[in-house]
């Protein structure tokens, strides 16, 4: 008899293996990341995979094998159906479980991802997305995940103070350096000429950040933001994984393709 254990898990992707089995890859509070093989659940009429959707919490028995551990049963405990059913929401979900996927190794426990990525999915699958209001509240929401993620993998940035001369930040004239990890003052920034790993940005978008870095999900939902702010914002995000994740996404065609969802919700914005 092989040895079994039970766990709950968030699906994070999955794909085919073999003729009919899949290879899902799954997250849990207290195993990390885990590569499982679902036997037989390519087709049709899998019992296995209608439990093991993308982005449904699922409590799952592990069979440990020799080679690959297998799915030995599978019970949805909590679907979060509208990330499948909304295009936009399920790019969201994906980009989610790529950086996830990417940030964390096989079998290393770390139950605070795991509580980011269920809060984050519980989130965005509560998201009416019906106006542009709502696709700004995720975006902000999509936003406070990954400065929350980088700051639990440990790159919380530095922003009060300069990360060169060490003086609290004045208004204005401020940049952000990605090589320093953290603003930079107008001296400091205009004497640097590592120039590439630097950005200008606004005291309204520094204002933003650390309330993502501070405040619960439903709080950043409520943000206003200007245009030029999302821009920062979005500019940022993409430099905070590039640089202390280094991941370049597949999703990043993303941005753009969020950009056409934002047009076609609200034709003014
Ligand atoms: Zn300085």
């Amino acid at each position: 008899m092989p040895s079994t254990y039970k766990t709950e898990c968030l699906v994070l992707r999955r794909q085919p293996f073999r003729e009919a089995d899949r290879r899902i890859v799954v997250l849990t509070p207290g195993r990390g990341k885990l590569i499982l093989i679902a036997r037989g659940a390519s087709k049709i009429k899998s019992k296995l995979a209608a439990h093991l959707e993308p982005f449904s919490c699922s409590q799952i028995m592990v069979a440990v094998g020799k080679n690959n551990d297998t799915v030995a049963a599978s019970m949805v405990k909590k679907k979060y159906i509208t990330l499948g059913q909304s295009l936009l929401k399920k790019a969201w979900a994906d980009y989610v479980a790529e950086i996830v996927d990417h940030v964390t190794k096989e079998g290393q426990s770390d139950p605070d991802i795991y509580c980011l990525v269920n809060d984050i999915y519980k989130y965005l699958d509560d998201i009416a997305m019906r106006t542009a209001r709502d696709y700004l509240s995720g975006f902000l929401v999509m936003a406070g995940f990954v400065t929350k993620l980088i700051s639990h993998l440990g790159y919380h940035p530095e922003l009060n103070n300069c990360s060169v001369c060490h003086k609290k930040i004045s208004s204005n004239g401020n940049a952000f350096d990605f090589t320093q990890g953290g603003v930079v003052c107008k001296s400091c920034y205009s004497d640097n000429e590592n120039q590439g790993s630097i950005v200008p940005v606004t005291d309204a978008t520094i204002k933003m950040l650390r309330f993502m870095f501070a405040e619960s999900f439903t709080k950043i939902s409520k943000l206003k933001a200007t245009k030029v702010q999302l821009n920062e914002l979005k500019n940022m995000i993409d430099k905070f994984l590039a640089y202390y994740i280094e991941v370049e996404l597949k999703s990043v065609e993303f941005i753009r393709y969020l950009n056409r969802q934002k047009r076609r919700l609200s034709p003014k914005a």
